[in-house]
């Protein structure tokens, strides 16, 4: 049996990360949901820290990960004698290189806050203890 190419595959509808790429031009989309009414004083405070967030996502310090065209790196080369065996390697090295993208990510989880607070602690209301003091 022919070797199949794993960017074939990518091509097929039933894959939606190939679908959720296109549509996001290459990067995956964060989407957060903010529990606090439009009315309260603490919305905008909090929406400011979530959109900076958004941001380091977008544009910021984690702008270099979770991108469409680093993961197909690592799935192109995948070849298998096998449909059933290209989704397995392809499964399992999406697996591996989402979990490394998300390591990097936790380890730039302080500077992330640290970040984000430097932005939100400035907007009203004050609280006693502003939070950006604890992510050094
Ligand atoms: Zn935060």
């Amino acid at each position: 049996m022919l070797a199949q190419k794993a960017e074939n595959t990518a091509d097929k509808p039933k894959v939606t990360l190939h679908d959720q790429a296109k549509k996001s031009g290459g990067k995956f989309i964060m989407r957060y949901n903010i529990l606090i009414p439009a009315s309260s004083q603490f919305r905008t405070k909090a929406e400011t820290h979530e959109d900076r967030h958004a941001y380091q996502w977008t544009t910021g310090m984690n702008v270099d990960l979770l991108q469409i065209a680093d993961l197909m790196t690592h799935l192109s080369p995948l070849t298998d004698a096998t449909q059933a065996g290209l989704q397995t390697k392809i499964n399992n090295e999406f697996i591996a290189w989402y979990n490394a993208q998300i390591a990097i990510a936790n380890n730039r989880r302080n500077a992330a806050e640290k970040d984000a607070y430097s932005v939100s602690d400035a907007i009203a209301p004050q609280y006693l203890y502003q939070n950006c003091g604890r992510f050094n």
